[in-house]
């Protein structure tokens, strides 16, 4: 060894030997092999025979479980627990002694353990006096629960407004998709799960640093509820200190889990609030970081919002707009509006009658009209597209046979209808669209299915429920194409019939060469997968010239016609003139 390294060695060695924290390697059998000065102290007292052999042993009253705990753990190496906390109080007569130990075990090869411990006295007895209150303490976790971090909000809230230059916040945890853990493997892991997100936090958190003013920082974690938890930041000297924890944060909880045999990777989204100077209700506060938490959900999870005012205002108005959806149905308020889908032909010609895509809106008795973009959003998340996702398709397809009937030949010969993310992970939606059918008479190869492209890519279960529609006799189609996640390169693993080329490649396409050869590869690949192609949003005359020059067979666009009720679309069809053969 080099003589910086042999300080640098001999350093490391005096920081463990000095550790406020009892560091104590031992045999996987619990035989102590080394320990250092603060571990002797923290177990001597528990060893009133004076025999300080096996750490197991030391142990035993206070912590039966650990030898079996060790031998279940079957991974060559890992975290067998962190936080742990043993209660060892009153079995001996040290009354200056440690009453709670935080204890970690580490395995770090076949044969040997590394144990970490602390004494906790004086955690456990803050979050008691904070806590006086049993009915404040989640079971599960041990943490204060929903009324236990109201009051502590409120607590600090009070603090901090006759504060003294620090900074409070609150962050607000919510597990990404716990709902698919508990559907997957069962509550009782779901249970489990909780729990240890309970324990991370509690070995992330930090408390007892200085703050502005000589007070405590203190970080102190709570269990709202379910898959949420909270931490109170008090004390902080600088507002941008909030950031960095809630970070430190995200990163730590979002290391793997282990349950039993197995390793789960989870995600949380984190919603911050920093309390202002005025007064502040922990109701408001709690639900303020709410909102900015599903905001972090709703960009995809993992990841961290600040709270806005701004955002308030949006959760006010989707509030509104979903009791107003509530009602919607009922009174009818949802209709159809169709716009033509054409066949591009040479020489700037098309085909009218090529087909058309339905779309859902709103005529809301105050707001006027709405559209989809606004609402579907939130039809999902309440489950009432279900319902909105029926009526469009049952009467886009009554309209269309009526159409045929009225029109024979020169009717729209393809009926587009939209499917949403929620829609496609019902696991009845193929009974629904057959019922709707049948019940209709509308012919099934000509109804086309619209998803969108990130939703296509996703899973099993996904793909299932597309293979499912097209043995209904349906045509798929990939909405949005260019947007998501597919690439050209996965377009051969959907079993989708069109692709529908979005709308910001093809208003560029006249101007970009690099849209433009965009839109050409995603012609020829979807080609040679004998899938049609069809150019959305085209405007100008242009912009459907250059759809139709890299092979786009079909276009949809305001440059033919916006989209329409059934009576004006009737007229559209008859004042276009029918393409000349040839
Ligand atoms: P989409 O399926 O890609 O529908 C095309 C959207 O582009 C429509 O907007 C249409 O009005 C618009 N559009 C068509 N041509 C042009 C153009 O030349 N320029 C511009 N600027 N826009 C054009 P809309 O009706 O607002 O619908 C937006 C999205 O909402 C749809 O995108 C679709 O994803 C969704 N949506 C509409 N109706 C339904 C429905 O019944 N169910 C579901 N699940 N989603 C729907
Ligand atoms: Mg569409
Ligand atoms: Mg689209």
């Amino acid at each position: 060894m080099s003589g910086d390294g042999e300080l640098a060695y001999e350093a490391l060695i005096q920081f463990l030997y000095r550790a406020p924290v009892a560091l104590i390697q031992l045999q996987k059998d619990g035989a102590i092999e080394i320990l250092n000065p603060m571990a002797s102290r923290l177990l001597m007292p528990l060893a009133p025979d004076g025999d300080m052999e096996n750490f197991f042993h030391v142990l035993r009253r206070h912590a039966p479980d650990l030898p079996r705990l060790c031998a279940d753990f079957s991974a060559p190496q890992g975290v067998i627990c962190e936080g742990r906390r043993i209660g060892v109080e009153t079995t001996h007569g040290h009354a200056d002694g440690p009453a709670v130990l935080s204890l970690g075990l580490l395995k770090l090869d076949d044969n040997r353990l590394m144990a970490v411990l602390l004494d906790a006295t004086h955690e456990v007895v803050r979050e008691q006096r904070m806590l006086a209150n049993a009915a404040q303490v989640d079971a599960l976790t041990q943490l204060p629960n929903r009324a236990g971090t109201l009051a502590l909000l409120r607590k600090m809230g009070a603090r901090a407004r006759a504060a003294s230059g620090d900074h409070c916040a609150l962050l607000l945890v919510n597990l990404d998709r716990f709902k698919r853990v508990n559907d997957t493997l069962g509550n009782a892991v779901g249970n489990q799960v909780i729990a240890l997100v309970a324990e991370r936090l509690r070995t992330t958190v930090r408390s007892g640093g200085r703050a502005a003013g000589g007070g405590l920082a203190v970080e102190t974690p709570t269990h709202v509820g379910g898959d949420e938890f909270a931490v109170l930041l008090d004390g902080l000297p600088e507002r941008a200190i909030v950031e960095r924890i809630a970070g430190r944060l995200l990163e730590r909880l979002g290391k793997p889990y282990r349950v039993g045999e197995q390793e789960l990777a989870l995600t949380f989204s984190l919603g911050m609030v920093v309390l202002g100077a005025g007064a502040q209700d922990a109701d408001d506060l709690l639900r303020d970081a709410a909102i900015a938490m599903t905001v972090a959900k709703s960009q995809g999870g993992n990841r961290m919002v600040g709270f806005q005012q701004e955002m308030r205002d949006q959760a006010l108005l989707r509030s509104g707009l979903e009791a107003d959806l509530r009602t919607a149905i009922e009174r009818a308020e949802l209709f159809n509006v169709y716009q033509p889908v054409v066949g591009l032909m040479a020489h700037g010609r098309m085909d009218p009658g090529a087909g058309v895509e339905a779309l859902v809106r709103w005529r809301h008795p105050v707001r006027g009209l709405v559209g989809p973009v606004e609402f579907i959003g939130v039809a999902e998340s309440t489950g009432m597209i279900h319902a909105i996702g029926e009526q469009v398709l049952a009467t886009a397809c009554r309209d269309f046979v009526a159409w045929q009937r009225q029109l024979g030949a020169g009717a729209p010969r393809l009926l587009a209808v939209n499917l949403s993310r929620a829609q496609l992970t019902k696991t009845d939606l193929c009974d629904k669209v057959a019922a709707i059918l049948a019940a209709s008479g509308m012919p099934a190869a000509q109804l086309q299915l619209e998803i969108t492209e990130s939703l296509a890519a996703q899973g099993a279960d996904i793909q299932q429920q597309l293979l499912g529609l097209k043995q209904l006799g349906v045509k798929l189609a990939l909405d949005d194409f260019g947007t998501g996640y597919s690439s050209l390169s996965s377009l051969h693993l959907l079993p989708v019939d069109t692709v529908k080329i979005d709308r910001s490649f093809v208003s560029l396409a006249a101007s970009s060469a690099h849209h433009k050869v965009l839109i050409e590869a995603t012609v020829l690949v979807a080609r040679s997968l004998g899938m049609t192609t069809v150019a959305e949003g085209i405007e100008t005359v242009e912009q459907a010239e250059v759809a139709h020059a890299q092979g786009c067979d079909k276009g949809q666009g305001y440059l033919y016609s916006r989209p329409l009720e059934s009576a004006a679309l009737l007229q559209w069809l008859a004042t276009q003139q029918a393409p000349a053969a040839g």
